[in-house]
């Protein structure tokens, strides 16, 4: 009897587990793209990214679960059902809307061309024609390198924006066309970088996506997205992130 008793109880508790346990919510994102997502000293994923989604996530009484993997599999990896959305600073563009939905814009950015302090040969937009950029594959800095600026990327595709710093830290590429925000952020870890000044690039939208059979997924996430943005919790990031 003592033993039924003990294993009825041990059953309720765990039916209460998992009750208490909220849904999750899949993300993908690339942990490379500081301070929007990357892994800190703990080896922790955090960002402000990470920090947003997971407030939107609270405000939807679930639970975010982060896939991290290069950009240029995130839009195959939500199309294919492996995760519920992306965040991960992705530009709104006419070609993803193609194959998933975006949530209301929650950042605004653009372009930047980052090349080294000593540079002498780039000055203007027109100057960037032929010249060696750096850049992350499948990127909006990738595609405006390759099909707008007249770059040459034959070599200089990479999976992660941190090698592609790199070939600029090392004169391997003239120049490295990635997101501002990103680009100040790299040019505080590498002394020898810098921002050309007055490019004038095409402003950009980050927007979470998500399947385009997912309406109520979307809505949930645009009324989340609009209740962190009335609670104060979006300038909090804001201010924490970007000051
Ligand atoms: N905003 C750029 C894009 O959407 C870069 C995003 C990223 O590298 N995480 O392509």
């Amino acid at each position: 009897m003592k033993k039924l008793f003990a294993l009825m109880l041990a059953l309720a508790m765990m039916l209460t587990a998992a009750a208490a346990s909220a849904e999750s919510l899949k993300v993908g994102l690339n942990a490379e793209f500081a301070p929007f997502e990357y892994v800190d000293d703990d080896g922790k994923i955090t960002g402000f990214d990470v920090e947003l989604i997971t407030a939107i996530a609270e405000k939807m009484g679930m639970e975010v679960e982060i896939e991290n993997m290069y950009f240029d599999g995130l839009l195959g990896a939500l199309t294919s059902k492996m995760v519920d959305c992306l965040c991960t600073g992705m530009t709104i563009t006419e070609e993803r809307k193609a194959s998933v939905d975006f949530a209301d814009p929650y950042f605004t950015a653009t372009q930047a061309v980052v090349v080294l302090k000593d540079n002498d040969t780039i000055h203007s937009i027109d100057d960037l024609k032929g010249k060696k950029a750096a850049v992350q594959d499948g990127t909006t800095g990738h595609f405006m390198a390759q099909d707008d600026l007249g770059c040459d990327v034959s070599d200089t595709v990479y999976k992660a924006a941190t090698d592609a710093a790199l070939d600029v830290v090392n004169g391997r590429a003239d120049c490295m066309i990635i997101d501002d925000a990103v680009a100040q952020n790299l040019v505080k870890k590498y002394d020898t970088l810098t921002i050309l000044e007055g490019m004038d690039m095409p402003v950009e939208e980050y927007g979470i996506a998500v399947n385009k059979d997912s309406a109520e997924l979307l809505t949930k996430i645009n009324e989340a997205l609009a209740a962190v943005k009335e609670d104060g919790t979006y300038d909090a990031l804001i201010a924490k992130y970007f000051n």
